[in-house]
This record gives C-alpha cells, structure tokens and sequence, in this order.
C-alpha cells in the first residue's frame, strides 16, 4: 500500500514556510543549516526546515524585545488589539482546511482530527483571549480615604515558548494567544518534527494586523534553539509544554540565566478507573479505547493506566479489546481514517520498544503489539492492549506516549486510589461509578489537575489545564492562563 500520491497532492493545496520569521520577515537561519521535514504518512521528505541556534534566538528576542518597548503592540488600546486578534482568529479559520492538511501531513495525526478538531480550537482560543482584552479590570484595593491603592496588571516584556509536537498549532496557541491578548511580544519554539503549521500561523498574523516582531517563531533543534530561548538573559519568562525530562532542564535554564518565570506543562501516566458499579458499560468501554488511541495516543492526558475492578475485568476488556480490532490504522488523508500514524520513526521505535518491554516483564498482550503498514513506507503501530500490568512495571510508570493500554486490576474502591496515586504524574485522572460517595472522594484524593467523573476528556477553553506534581504547573485556558503572562503591580497614591 502506497499514499504517496495523496501527499504529493495535498502538497500542491498548502502554503509551506520553512524559514524563522523574525521581525515581521521569513528568514534562514544564519548558519545556513536546515532540518528535513519528513511525513510520517509515507516516510518522504516534504521540506527542509531553517535549524535556528541562539544567534537566530538572539535576533528574535531582539525584535520582540524593540516591538514591546516601542508599544506598537503593547500599548496598542486594548479594544484595538482586541479587532487585531479577531481578524487573526478570523485569518486562521479563513485558512482551516489548508492549515489542517499542513498539520496532518507534518505529524500523521488523521485529517478528521485535525479539521473537526485541532484548527477549529485554535480559532476559539484565540478569539476567547482577544474577547477577554477589553472585558478584564483591574484592581482597588481597600485603601485609607487619604490615599489610593491601585493593583494593575502589565504584561511581562518577551516570553518564549516551546511547544510539542502533539497538537503543534494547538498548543502553540495555548501559550502565544493569551500572550498577546495580555500585551506581551512572543517567540515560539515549535517542536522540530511538527513547525510548519506554527510558521503559516505567523504569517497569517502578520496579515491580520499583529505588528512586526511581536510574534516570532524559531524553528529548530530543541537543545539549540530551545535552549538558547531558555537561557536567553533578555526573555522576561519561558512557557513549555512537553516531556517532563526536557521540563527539568527548562526550570534550570530559568535559573541559571535571569530567573526568568517558567511555566510547565509536561508528561502524564492518567489512570482511568472502572468501578464494578460503572452505570454504562459499553460506554466507559469505548471512553476507555478512545483515551488512549485518539491521535494514536500522542495526547498528553491519554488514559494509559485503565484500572479495572477484578470482578469485571474480563468481561470489561474484551469490549474495550473490540474497539480496538475495530481501528485498522490507515492514511491520515483520507477523511474516513480515525487511526493515523505516529509522528515519526524514533517515536515509532520507541512505541515499540515499550511493547517489548511489556511482554519481557509479564503483561499479557491482549492485542496489536506490532508495526503497521509497513509497506507504506510511513511510521504506524497497531493499537495495542495489555492485560495482567502490575503498577510497577515500566508500561505501567513510564509515559509511552503512543497507542498502548496498560489494563492493571484493583480489588476495591481503596486499592483502586493508592494505585492511581502510585505516580510522578499528575496530569488527568477519570473514575466511571454510579455511587456519588466514590465519584466525590476519588475526585478529591486523585493528585491531578483534571478528574473525569462518568466521561473522558471533557474540556473547553473556558477551564484550566495543566497538571500536578511532575506533570508541571501553571494553568493553560481559562481566564487563570492570563496570570502566567503578566505582573501585579501595586500603586499606592498619597493624596494630600
Ligand atoms: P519534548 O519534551 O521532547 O519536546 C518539547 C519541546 O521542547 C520541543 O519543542 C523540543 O524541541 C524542545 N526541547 C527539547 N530539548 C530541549 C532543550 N534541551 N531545551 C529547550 N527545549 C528543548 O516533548 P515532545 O516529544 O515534543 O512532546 C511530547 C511530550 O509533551 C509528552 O511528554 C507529552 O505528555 C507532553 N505534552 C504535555 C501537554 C500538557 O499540556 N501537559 C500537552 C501536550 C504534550
């Protein structure tokens, strides 16, 4: 099987940047070297990507650095920069079907995914923080009658982000749109395997209004140009989203440059719990599935740990082992596949590398386990499904970050909660029951920033998002993510 021809004619439909745009102007990187940008769909080269090192990081944080002190944007009155950010919202979904199709051929990720969900999330993100911009006040504080005490909030200077693969544009967009929307000059560090979507996204931008040097991308190697960023003396904070290993370094990049604030958004283990009272099983069956083999389980709060009641197991995952020979892996371009491909041969080999490692410890394979469409040419791994995990078992602590359920059973309510605990992370957590006392408690006894009760992934713009423990911290979405973007400033005024 073969979907080159697809890929070569979806790239006749997309605009393709390949250079950092800094100042407002697509350039390559001063060392003159480049990144291929592979699909995953069949394996081939669709670009060649600037690879930016911190002199290309210094001449973009240059550039926000003149844009934000100048004020263009800064200081732009806030219902103006709220129409500059609705015309960008607007450029953006003008834009959706080209900008999903860059995603999908950049990362594998299906095409449904990206067009019903990816693209239309970015466009209510950033119109949900330009709405905010004119509609936040600031603070008085209850001052004696002789004086004035004002507590307003200014936007921080520069901030860079660097941003993962997995939602690329998405999770760009969690960071570079409350940003903006609180006055800051941004510099994006995109994930090398998936920058193209973030690169058109500057342009579109840029035609939409946003001044120049206010939004900067930077593509490039994470330990080159990432680095530089965090390290950067001139960057007022640093936001991430991405692996908890790269997160520790972030935190001391912060600290041994200019205590630059950090914010982290990292890795999860989430554990889906099915209670034996679970009030509808075909349901939490196919939750359970679709936790875990959405976007083929590249999702950061992936429910990799289902905990099942062992009075119920067998019977519980032989429906979820149903969904899963249902999904037949396919070509991300077709709008009928729902499993695409992994975003790129190291991670497809690490996916696999994990399932061995499972076997080797004594989970029992349930099914999948092995590459997919080979002959294509493109990176797939069949969904997969392990039975008989022990908490302790490496596919049990270690995130996988590919389509791989670890099934572990729990005798009671009590066992059920120590081992959903018994994590470094804290990112999600889902329990299916139909006894409120469990619903409530195991809300309130699972360390993480999310708790499904009866549903997975419920989410919207308009909650927080982020994890406790090594999972990170700092909120994205919400009216909570504009905290992380700027300062509290208290003004005490003496009247006479
Ligand atoms: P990653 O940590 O490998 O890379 C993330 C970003 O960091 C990339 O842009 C990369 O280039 C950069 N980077 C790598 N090394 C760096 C360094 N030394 N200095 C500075 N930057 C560096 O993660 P990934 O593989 O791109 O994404 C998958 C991870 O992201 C998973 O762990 C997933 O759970 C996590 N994630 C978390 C959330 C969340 O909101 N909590 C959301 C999506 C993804």
């Amino acid at each position: 099987m073969t979907f080159s021809n697809g890929v070569a004619a979806a790239l006749k439909k997309v605009t393709i940047r390949t250079e950092a745009f800094i100042g407002g102007e697509f350039t390559p990187a001063r060392s003159g070297e480049t990144l291929p940008c592979i699909t995953p769909i069949d394996g081939s080269e669709i670009a060649q990507l600037s690879a930016c090192d911190a002199a290309d990081v210094d001449a973009a944080v240059q550039a926000a650095r003149a844009s934000f002190e100048s004020g263009v944007w800064s200081k732009m009155p806030p219902r103006k920069r709220r129409q500059v950010m609705l015309a960008f919202a607007d450029k953006i979904e003008a834009h959706s079907d080209e900008l999903a199709l860059l995603e999908t051929l950049d990362m594998g990720k299906p095409i449904r995914n990206t067009r019903n969900a990816d693209i239309p999330l970015v466009v209510q993100t950033i119109r949900y923080y330009a709405e905010a911009i004119d509609k936040i006040y600031d603070e008085l504080g209850p001052s004696p009658h002789d004086a004035v005490s004002m507590i307003v909030r200014e936007p921080l200077g520069v901030v860079g982000a660097v941003t993962p693969w997995n939602f690329p544009l998405l999770m760009a967009s969690w960071k570079f749109a409350p940003a903006l929307a609180t006055g800051n000059s941004v510099i994006m560090k995109p994930a090398e395997q998936a920058s193209l979507t973030m690169l058109r996204a500057a342009e579109l931008a840029q035609e939409a209004g946003i001044p120049a040097g206010v939004l900067n991308v930077v593509p490039g190697d994470g330990a080159k140009a990432g680095k530089a960023l965090a390290l950067h003396m001139d960057v007022d904070a640093l936001v991430f989203t991405g692996s908890t290993a790269v997160g520790k370094l972030i935190m001391g990049y912060g600290a041994q440059s200019n205590l630059k604030r950090v914010a982290l958004e990292c890795g999860g283990k989430s554990p889906q719990i099915i209670m034996e009272d679970c009030p509808d099983f075909d349901a939490a069956a196919s939750a359970a599935a679709w936790a875990v083999f959405y976007d083929q389980g590249q999702v950061c709060t992936a429910g990799t740990r289902l905990l099942v009641q062992n009075s119920i197991k067998d019977e519980f995952l032989a429906k979820v082992a149903a969904v899963a020979k249902g999904l037949k892996p396919g070509d991300p371009l077709d709008e009928n596949t729902r499993f695409g491909a992994l975003v790129d041969e190291t991670q497809m080999n690490t996916v696999l590398g994990y399932i061995e490692k499972g076997g080797a410890e004594g989970a029992k394979l349930v099914c999948g386990g092995e590459r997919a469409l080979s002959e294509s040419g493109g990176f797939y791994v069949a969904p997969t499904i392990f039975d008989g995990v022990d908490n302790q078992m490496t596919i049990a602590q270690e995130e996988i970050f590919g389509p791989v359920i670890s099934a572990i059973g729990f005798d009671d309510f009590d066992d059920a909660m120590r081992i959903a605990n018994d994590t470094i992370y804290g990112l999600a957590a889902g329990i299916w029951t139909s006894n409120l006392n469990y619903a409530h408690k195991a809300s309130r006894t699972i360390r993480a920033g999310n708790v499904w009760v009866n549903c997975w992934d419920g989410s919207d713009i308009t909650t927080p998002f982020g994890g406790f423990k090594q999972s990170g911290f700092g909120r994205d979405r919400s009216l909570h993510a504009l905290d992380k973007y700027t300062e509290l400033k208290t003004i005490w005024m003496k009247l006479s």
